[in-house]
């Protein structure tokens, strides 16, 4: 990605949250659900995250997206770190950081109308009189495939899909530069999250908008994405273009996620991988490499010390000694 041109720069975030005193005996008492975390989103892309639940992703969109705070860390956009900055001065970024999520039913409000649900934004802009204001509701509606007739009814009245095109269309209202989507097609059927996926690909194209594309299903991180984050235990184990991490994932964590989904490659399979065991939990993550417990590569080294995330070959970055510098201290 060498001369893209940066959207977002995430440096070194954190998101501890404190266990209550006594819970837990011996190590520490917090959740790092993102540790230490960096990497850059560059203008007009989407970068897609996965990783199974508890991996830290979705607390990872909430912070980009300042709807929660981060212990440590950088969020830098558009040259500006907006990670410390307060509810005044975050007002000018507001309206170009938006987010789409999971459940669009729980995030509209179902006692309002869904003119007033994508109206309410427009109007706090006050830059608009009314009759703007209605023709810019229709014209965002009309983005995201739904007609007029919907400025009059509530979100019940919507299918789960439609429900999703009007979280997508409020997201759209302030002319957003970026939208993180948690999970955004995970509650709709497959036939239904294959229409969603396409639009924001069009929506992306028609505004130039860049993604962080946020889910457990590679198969959907796949459609959408032009690079993929991979995601354990709160920090990035793999990162790079979509190809490479599909065609030739790097990490072992991310091959076996890739083993367990339909590969069309080369020679048209690729063998399951079974790991071991259940994630450990984010309280209590073993030493070294957080994987080596379920690790089918794991050998001495991994147990002792943490991999860094190292740039590869062609903007591939993998934490894993087996890629690494010969460890010197033993
Ligand atoms: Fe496996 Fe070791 Fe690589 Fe961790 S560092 S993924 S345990 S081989």
């Amino acid at each position: 990605m060498g001369d893209k041109e940066k959207l977002l720069e995430i440096r070194n975030l954190k998101k501890y949250f404190p266990i209550k005193k006594g819970l837990i005996k011996g190590r520490g008492n917090q959740v790092k659900a993102v540790d230490d975390v960096s990497f850059n989103i560059y203008k007009g892309e989407t970068l897609g995250i996965v990783g199974e639940s508890g991996s830290g992703k979705s607390t990872l969109g909430r912070m980009i997206v300042r709807l929660m705070d981060a212990t440590e860390g950088e969020i830098v956009f558009e040259g500006t770190n907006i990670e410390h900055l307060g509810t005044r001065q975050m007002g000018a970024f507001r309206k170009e950081i938006q987010m789409v999520f999971q459940d669009p039913f729980a995030s509209l409000n179902p006692r309002m109308r869904v003119g007033q649900l994508i109206g309410e934004p427009i109007a706090i802009q006050k830059t608009f009189n009314k009759k703007e204001r209605a023709e810019k509701i229709i014209d965002i509606l009309g983005k995201v495939g739904l007609t007029a007739e919907a400025i009059t009814k509530f979100p019940h009245e919507f299918s789960g899909g439609q429900r999703q095109r009007i979280g997508i269309a409020r997201a759209l209202t302030m002319n957003p530069k970026f939208i993180a989507a948690d999970e955004p097609v995970s509650a709709l059927d497959v036939s239904v999250q294959s229409q969603v996926l396409n639009l924001m690909q069009d929506l992306q194209d028609e505004l130039n908008l860049t993604y962080l594309f946020i889910s457990h299903d590679l198969s959907v991180v796949k459609h959408i994405s032009d690079r993929v984050g991979v995601m354990y235990l709160g920090r990035i184990v793999e990162i790079g273009p979509k190809k490479n991490i599909y065609d030739n994932p790097m990490h072992p964590y991310t091959q076996a996620l890739l083993s367990s989904i339909p590969v069309t490659n080369f020679d048209g399979k690729r063998e399951k991988i079974y790991l071991k065991g259940e994630p450990p939990s984010p309280s209590d993550p073993p030493k070294g490499c957080a994987f080596h417990t379920r690790c089918p590569n794991a050998f001495n080294r991994c147990r002792i010390e943490r991999p860094e995330l190292i740039l590869h070959d062609d903007g591939q970055s993998v934490a894993c000694h087996l890629y690494s510098a010969p460890f010197t201290n033993v």
